[in-house]
């Protein structure tokens, strides 16, 4: 690869990039500033954002209210350790997030990212299922396939055995019980099949599982998938009945992704734990966190360490609160049912276009999320060559073209991104 201003040879030599290989990496390009849904390359190039960097950036990049927040965090204190002191960022943060959450939620856990709010809402449910049952053997974990958690070590191995991480770090990973992903489209009929693989081994292994851990309504990394919300009220229901902790995953599908606040509310039922993180710090700074129920709290306290296992850094992290509160206020000012529901009708009438295309399998669209499967897998290098050329940014990963665009972003904005979308699908020599 040449050394010009978009693609830096001193970076493709020394800087690891995601999931990449140091003899053969994918080319990267170099972004000089960002401001709403757009990011402005090295050489002035102009794209549209389709990705919100990873589902976290909401609020569009550079966004005035959230850096003026930051700044008057900035002046008074960036970090203080959370181990014996506490400031009004973390308890206002708390306080703000307490109203969105399902409403049994009580204890909160301030974590340093998606991943290790996963890590934490594991160890949560070992504590909590052995300090109730008294059983030491009480700590495996069931999930569904074709889920995606995280990269660190227990992440890992709930995120799907195929697609995962599971063949590269084999006997190392924890051996955790997967349920067949449930086939009964979000948008579809429920077929009550779905849930008897779930049924049968809780029948079986319930005195070995600690919790169930999944993603509702929408399997993100592992295959953008929309399920039934069907699947989690008899999945709530068998976790009751096994006497099993559910954990949700909302750190992709919260703060209104999926067309609602967080995901669980199509359905109704509520976890027992749950994670959150990416669109938290609306893309600002890294930062999760973990919802239990007053339940699970008081019996990790019960239990024989008596204390949460627990304690990070950066726990806390105060300029990440003051970022997070601002993003909620932000969110919770403007009607954003109706700012996603256009969203999401426009996506509908755009990409409805892909359906008709040979290449492509599938078509969905869920809150603001747009999805194009297509039949094969996509070379990545080509495609986003092709989408920077025609000045969009979109990541497709495995059979999957998505967008999912900061709510920022306007109606103009995302025609184009959707129609150059289904331009680039269209010829197949382009993926
Ligand atoms: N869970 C889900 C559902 C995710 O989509 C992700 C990130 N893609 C994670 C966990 C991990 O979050 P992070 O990358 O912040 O560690």
């Amino acid at each position: 690869m040449d050394n010009n201003i978009l693609h830096d040879q001193w970076d493709r030599d020394h800087l690891w990039h995601p999931y990449t290989s140091t003899i053969d990496p994918l080319p990267t390009y170099k972004v000089a500033s960002a401001s709403g849904a757009v990011i402005k390359l090295a050489d002035g190039t102009e794209l549209i954002d389709g990705m919100s960097s990873w589902w976290c950036e909401i609020h569009g990049y550079n966004n005035p209210d959230i850096n003026a927040a930051a700044r008057r965090q900035l002046d008074k204190m960036s970090h203080v350790m959370f181990g014996g002191l506490t400031h009004e960022p973390a308890i206002e943060l708390g306080k703000a997030l307490l109203e969105v959450v399902p409403p049994n939620m009580n204890h909160i856990f301030y974590a340093d990212s998606g991943s290790v709010s996963v890590e934490v809402a594991m160890k949560m449910a070992i504590q909590a299922a052995v300090s109730r049952s008294g059983d030491h053997k009480k700590t495996n974990f069931a999930t569904i396939r074709s889920g995606y958690h995280g990269d660190t070590w227990n992440a890992m191995s709930v995120c799907d055995p195929v697609t995962g991480m599971h063949t590269a770090f084999g006997s190392a990973l924890p051996v955790r019980y997967f349920l067949p992903q449930p086939r009964s489209r979000f948008d579809g009929e429920w077929n009550a099949a779905d849930i008897e693989p779930m049924r049968g081994l809780f029948e079986e292994h319930s005195s070995e599982i600690a919790a169930l851990i999944l993603e509702p309504v929408v399997q993100g990394a592992g295959g953008m998938w929309f399920y039934n919300p069907e699947y989690l009220r008899q999945a709530r229901k068998l976790c009751d009945e096994y006497g099993i902790i559910l954990i949700f995953d909302e750190i992709a599908t919260g703060f209104w992704r999926t067309g609602k606040f967080f995901a669980w509310e199509h359905a109704g039922v509520m976890p027992d734990i749950m994670c959150i993180g990416k669109g938290l710090t609306a893309g600002y700074l890294t930062m999760g966190a973990v919802l239990a129920t007053a339940d699970i709290a008081r019996a990790i306290s019960e239990g024989e360490a008596g204390v949460m296992m627990h304690g990070p850094t950066f726990m806390g992290n105060p300029l990440s609160c003051a970022i997070a509160i601002e993003s909620l206020r932000l969110l919770r000012s403007q009607d954003m049912a109706a700012k996603v529901g256009r969203l999401e009708a426009i996506m509908k009438e755009e990409l409805s276009a892909a359906s008709a295309l040979p290449g492509v399998t599938d078509v969905r669209v869920l809150g603001s999320i747009g999805v194009v499967e297509v039949a094969r897998s996509v070379d990545v290098g080509k495609f986003q060559k092709v989408c920077v050329a025609k000045n969009v940014w979109i990541r497709p990963f495995g059979r999957n073209v998505y967008i999912m665009p900061p709510y920022v972003i306007s109606e103009e904005q995302l025609r184009t991104l959707c129609r150059t979308l289904v331009e680039i699908v269209a010829d197949e020599r382009n993926y």
